[in-house]
């Protein structure tokens, strides 16, 4: 099969055909089957014969349904695996033992379930109008791109696993935005009005020198300084498709207001690479997909101490 670079034309999953260190591809490949996006349908009808055709992808709803596993597709809304006949399957029925239940199916993260137990808030760097940037604020632009962009659609891409991991999650912002005030100050006021357990804010680093690269998580030792260091520990151990800017792939900076204004458990700062390097920027590019659901997988690991099972 002949690929493109783009190795994430759908819904962020990746095609199987390079490791990505410690991460379990099988979950990049839906689990029980390829989906090819050149061709827009799978490569065989899903297992469980849940569908008539192999052209059908969750059925034909995306807009409600996801397909966490390849097998079966699931509705955000109702928070059930359907049949083709919109009933709803038990889990049993649609993986049997191949598969353990997780403790928290995926739902919605638009509808609360009026718990706030274990929200993830999301920043996207930058692409905020407030009143003290009354421009969209780009952030970094360099070789072509603009930081607010690309840190938007590898958050994007985090944000997507760890909604399909039953993680809670908001994020901050979904494309450029107006607000009143202080955009910085909206970024952690909207993640504590949430009652956010964690913010994680991705942004795309920039240098003089074209010679600086890779990948860094800053934080604070202020605070929940402890909790702040196990969090970018985890971000950056979870992360293999970038190299890491230094041996511990983590700052320490007390300084940045997004991270101090939070109420929460931790707050990270990740400066995903270097706009200003080629190597870099043009990994970031490809690979976008890939490095926002390594973000997800160290996010989850600090949530709940082990990998997800499959
Ligand atoms: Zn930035």
């Amino acid at each position: 099969m002949v690929l493109s670079e783009n190795k994430y034309l759908y819904n962020g999953k990746e095609l199987q055909d390079e490791l990505l260190g410690s991460v379990n591809l099988d979950w990049y490949c839906y689990g029980a089957r390829m989906y090819d996006p050149a061709l827009g349908r799978w490569h065989v009808p899903d297992p469980m014969q849940q569908f008539y055709s192999p052209y059908v992808y969750a059925a034909n709803d995306p807009i409600s349904n996801i397909d966490p596993s390849g097998m079966y597709s699931y509705n955000w809304n109702t928070g059930e695996y359907e049949n083709s006949n919109g009933d709803v399957v038990s889990w049993d029925e649609v993986y049997g033992n191949n598969f353990e239940e997780p403790d928290d199916p995926p739902k919605n993260s638009n509808e609360s379930d009026g718990s706030s137990d274990g929200i993830v808030a999301l920043d996207a760097g930058h692409g905020i109008d407030g009143s003290n940037n009354p421009k969209v604020d780009p952030g970094a632009v360099a070789n072509g791109v603009k930081e607010k962009d690309l840190a938007l659609k590898i958050t994007q891409s985090a944000n997507k696993m760890l909604q399909a991991l039953g993680v809670n999650t908001i994020m901050v912002r979904n494309g450029d935005i107006e607000v009143e005030g202080n955009s910085l100050v909206y970024r952690y006021t909207v993640a504590n009005e949430t009652g956010a357990e964690l913010l994680v804010s991705i942004h795309i680093n920039a240098a003089g020198s074209t010679d600086a690269s890779g990948f860094m998580v800053l934080y604070s030792t202020n605070g929940n300084g402890a909790n702040n260091k196990r969090l970018a520990e985890s971000i950056v151990s979870s992360q293999s498709v970038m190299s890491l800017k230094n041996a511990s792939g983590t700052g320490i900076r007390n300084n940045l207001a997004v991270l101090n204004g939070f109420n929460g458990d931790a707050a990270v700062l990740v400066e995903v690479g270097f706009l200003t390097n080629t190597s870099d920027v043009n990994t970031m590019k490809n690979h976008a997909g890939g490095i926002g659901n390594q973000i997800a997988m160290g996010i989850y690991q600090y949530l709940f101490g082990a990998e997800p099972e499959f």
